[in-house]
């Protein structure tokens, strides 16, 4: 039995997440105290039990403690049993959040698996359903296993109402070196609203503009979505390269200016856009569980993150598998998985 203590390191809910997967991956059971401890509200919210529950139903898995509150549970994974599968989280919790917990053990499986996930597809906090639709999954099926992901309606923070359709073809993971993008192909901006004043979106989109003053016209559009998906509001910007692509986002929100979302996702893509590493912050935390479980690999990406660092710590009480990060001369960090 693994013993973790959740408020270490980042203290978040990828923690339990990943741990589900690696005990699902290895058949190991662990038992998690002090579950987020290191936010403000700790303990397992909606959205983490139902990527617990996720995790139980395609792995036979028993979880002890498992409400929403709790601060500890002992997880004991059975065999992964590929499927279909509809899981909700019942307020707008991210269904990409539940994705990344069940993905891995489904993609290395020996049968395809189809998952309907309702919920958020759009939420602060986590993976938004572009950012896995074109940054993460194009990685995976590189790796090996193909896994194609339908947004069929979007869901926004609170009322949620979203669904995704996940297709996953298992197959072993192979490990593969990602150190460079390739030449630049295609820059977008998409700012999608719902229930909300049209002019936000247009505001986003004027102030990205100017910030993004060397992306062509045709980069920029506005999407308005039917009135019965909001209120909603997602700024997302885009960079193709040959090898990947990194999708970065604006959140709206009550109180927070169009202006402001737009500078904060136009300074992460400047961020990322500025250095010439592979993955930025986000799809770096996210590749190393599928790099440890190919047994290796290697990829660049700007600073670590908390979530990298913490992810990394959880992957090393599962497997033999260390993940190393050395700064390049350039500023940017190799991250070998050895
Ligand atoms: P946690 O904060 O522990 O619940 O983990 C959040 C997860 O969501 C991490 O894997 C992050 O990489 C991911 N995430 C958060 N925000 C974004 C974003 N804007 N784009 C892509 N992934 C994100």
């Amino acid at each position: 039995m693994i013993e973790i203590d959740g408020s270490k390191g980042e203290g978040g809910g990828q923690v339990v997440r990943n741990a589900c997967a690696l005990a699902l991956v290895t058949g190991t059971p662990f038992r998690i105290t002090n579950v987020r401890g290191g936010r403000e509200k700790p303990g397992l919210m909606r959205q983490h039990v139902t990527a617990i529950e996720a995790a139980c139903a395609i792995g036979g898995a028993e979880c002890e403690g498992l409400t929403v509150g709790a601060s500890a549970v002992t997880f004991r994974p059975g065999p992964v049993a590929p499927g279909e599968y509809h899981f909700a989280v019942g307020t707008a919790g991210s269904t990409g959040l539940v994705l990344q917990t069940v993905l891995m053990p489904l993609a290395i499986s020996n049968a395809p698996s189809r998952l309907v996930l309702e919920g958020g597809t759009h939420n602060m906090l986590a993976p938004p359903f572009d950012f896995i639709a074109r940054s993460f999954l194009p990685i995976i099926d590189r790796m090996g296993p193909t896994v194609t992901a339908r947004l069929v309606r979007p869901g926004f923070y609170p009322r949620g109402g979203g669904r995704i359709e996940v297709d996953i073809t298992p197959a072993p993971l192979r490990s593969i070196d990602c150190l460079d993008r390739g030449a630049p192909l295609t820059r977008s901006a998409l700012a999608m609203f719902a229930a909300i004043p049209p002019g936000v979106a247009d505001r986003e989109i004027a102030t990205a503009k100017k910030l993004l003053a060397d992306w062509s016209e045709e980069a920029f559009a506005v999407r308005e979505l039917p009135e019965s998906q909001g209120p909603g509001n997602i700024l997302l910007l885009e960079a193709a390269f040959e090898q990947v692509t990194e999708v970065v986002s604006g959140f709206g929100k009550l109180g927070v200016s169009a202006e402001r979302v737009a500078q904060t996702a136009a300074a992460r893509m400047a961020g990322y856009l500025a250095s010439d590493a592979f993955a930025g912050p986000y799809l770096a935390d996210q590749l190393l569980l599928p790099f440890a479980l190919a047994g290796g690999g290697s990829f660049t990406t700007v600073k670590p993150s908390q979530h990298s660092l913490t992810a990394a710590a959880v992957i090393e009480l599962f497997l033999e598998k260390r993940c190393v990060f050395t700064q390049q001369p350039s500023g940017t960090h190799l991250v070998e998985v050895r």
